[in-house]
This record gives C-alpha cells, sequence and structure tokens, in this order.
C-alpha cells in the first residue's frame, strides 16, 4: 500500500461512514448527473460510464459472482487481494491508485469545501459522494452549493470513474491477452 493510497483511506474514514453494502447508496436524482457542463465532446463521452455507475449497472466481479451463483470468483483480477465490490474499485485497489490518487485529492479538497456550506442531515460517505455528489445539494436550499456541485465536483467525479474505468479495462484487456497466450503455447 502507497502512501498516498493510505491516505486516500484515512481521508475517507473522516467522511464519517463507509458502509460496504453496494444497494444502499441513493441513486435520487440521477437527473444532474446526465447534464453536462460543457458542450463539448470529451466530457460528453464520460458520461455513459458516470450512468452505469450511479445507477449500479457497472458490471464488476461481485456482481459478476452473484450472476454466476458463485461459479465466478467475485475476487478482483487486478490485484487478487479482495472481493471486487464498487467500494473497492473507487477507492481500494491499488493496482487503480495511480487512476486515483491525483484526482481523489481534488474530490475530497472541493466536497469538504462545497459541503461545508449545507447543512445535511445526511452523514455524507464518500462513496456516495462519488456515486451521487447530488444527494447532499438542493437547488432549493442552497443554490451556490448545487451549482458549485454541477460546476466543480460533479465533473471531478465524472473523470475520476472514467479514469478507473479506462486503466481497469487497459489492465483487463492485458491479462486476458496474457490468459490466451499461455493457452497457446
Ligand atoms: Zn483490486
Amino acid at each position: 500500500m502507497t502512501i498516498g493510497h493510505q491516505k486516500v483511506i484515512d481521508e475517507s474514514k473522516s467522511y464519517s461512514t463507509l458502509k460496504f453494502m453496494d444497494h444502499k447508496y441513493n441513486i435520487g436524482s440521477v437527473h444532474p448527473l446526465t447534464i453536462s457542463v460543457s458542450a463539448n465532446l470529451k466530457d460528453i463521452r464520460k458520461i455513459p460510464v458516470r450512468l452505469k455507475i450511479a445507477t449500479g449497472n457497472y458490471i464488476l466481479q461481485t456482481h459478476k459472482a452473484s450472476f454466476s451463483k458463485n461459479h465466478t470468483s467475485s475476487i478482483c483480477k487486478l490485484c487478487s487481494k479482495a472481493d471486487e465490490t464498487v467500494e473497492h474499485f473507487i477507492l481500494l485497489c491499488e493496482k487503480l491508485d495511480e487512476a486515483r490518487i491525483p484526482i481523489m485529492s481534488k474530490i475530497l479538497n472541493n466536497g469538504s469545501l462545497i459541503l461545508a456550506k449545507v447543512t445535511t442531515s445526511l452523514p455524507v460517505d464518500l462513496i456516495q459522494l462519488i456515486i451521487n455528489p447530488f444527494c447532499y445539494v438542493d437547488i432549493n436550499v442552497n443554490r451556490t452549493a448545487f451549482e458549485e456541485t454541477s460546476n466543480i465536483l460533479e465533473p471531478l467525479c465524472r473523470q475520476l470513474l472514467y479514469n478507473l474505468h479506462n486503466k481497469r479495462y487497459a489492465l483487463l484487456a492485458n491479462i486476458d491477452n496474457l490468459g490466451s497466450r499461455k493457452s497457446n503455447f
């Protein structure tokens, strides 16, 4: 575990509870997640991955294992160290550190600045914040916080998920390649 990795875990703990069930996340207002503040293609390309994750339709090993009634392993293929849950993918898998750490610190910094402006009765959960930051801000209660979430926080979360997805995809392609090469010999 790298120092940066430990820092993310420590900081996520200060965001009160990190709970470990996939289904509990408040999908809530998915609608603002689909709005791109810029009309640029680079930004729009990131929306499908972000929405799949927000709606629980992004398939990780734990989902594959439950679909296959555990004939498929739930262990993360990238690190082989833990079940590949949404928490493992977004926060913990060390093989994704490089794609995660730089942007995670921006999310933590901006997220705490924005959430300091809202009085939310919900305990703030880092995974929830990344999956759908809009669940903590109400446009009718604090318009500034809502706009900052749209303009600053959501693009960062979208970028993080896009980076993680690309890195995971590239690593899995490599693993599959090695596997098929081995079976040819
Ligand atoms: Zn892993």
